[in-house]
């Protein structure tokens, strides 16, 4: 095909998938892979390899997450990622005084255990930091808001285009907001453990905020219903915390 018709081709097919796309479904399928990053940019955060503390009390989240499932979730799951990371880490000559982050671009070369247990100490460690306890009318303000407007329209059609990520992640995984390398904002989603910043990932970028979809996250008060605890897990948000890094990751 030549250019110049491979052009048209392309813009006659985005017009078509427009006038199809009616849905936020569409809209939003289109949005999660019309561009796609190879760098994930120069990621500015350092996460070390344990835990820190939980920046709240277990309960502090209901009644939208429960104090059990935070207590297990942090003091089992998270723990064992961290501990298992470290045991990894140790055996693979990973150095650990330098950022977490730093592994990432090369874990296909390391075994499945470290990219399983440094992908959910990672994932973890930011998923805390990134919820807080409730407030009513949840959303970012400022730049981060105006990024997202740009880019999704509204911060309403956003939170459609990102729950349908976490809605239809097959199995265990992580849904995402990113900024991509060329500093757009993109929603994707992850398998198991891993995440945006990783060699593996389809589409790369500097995780902003991410939702955890494991049934661990969720399941002894939501059971099967995945979809509950993503409309709930909204007001939980800590946009403060995510807007920062937005700010950060920008500069
Ligand atoms: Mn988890």
């Amino acid at each position: 095909m030549k250019q110049q018709s491979r052009r048209s081709f392309l813009a006659n097919s985005t017009k078509a998938s427009i006038a199809l796309g009616i849905g936020s479904t569409m809209i939003g399928s289109s949005l999660l892979t019309s561009c796609r990053s190879a760098k994930p940019g120069n990621n500015p955060f350092h996460t070390g390899f344990d835990q820190k503390p939980l920046p709240y009390d277990y309960k502090a989240l209901e009644p939208y997450i429960d104090a059990t499932t935070m207590e297990i979730h942090y003091t089992k799951h998270a723990a064992a990622y961290a501990k298992n990371l470290n045991d990894a880490a140790v055996a693979e000559g990973v150095d650990r005084s330098k950022p977490l982050e730093n592994v990432f671009g090369q874990i296909s070369k390391f075994s499945e255990k470290l990219r399983n247990n440094a992908g959910g100490h990672y994932n973890h460690e930011l998923f805390w930091q990134s919820m807080r306890a409730s407030r009513p009318d949840n959303k970012p303000e400022g730049a981060m808001l105006s990024a997202i407007e740009a880019k999704f329209n509204s911060f309403g059609n956003f939170k459609n285009v990102f729950s349908d990520a976490a809605k239809s992640r097959f199995g265990s995984g992580w849904a995402w907001l990113i900024l991509m390398g060329d500093k757009q904002l993109i929603v994707s989603s992850t398998p198991n453990q891993d995440n945006p910043l990783m060699d593996v990932a389809g589409t790369k970028g500097i995780p902003l905020l991410g939702i955890d979809v494991w049934e661990h996250a969720y399941y002894l008060k939501y059971q099967n219903k995945r979809a509950d605890y993503i409309d709930n897990w909204w007001n939980l948000v800590n946009w403060d915390y995510v807007t920062n890094r937005y700010e950060t990751a920008m500069k």
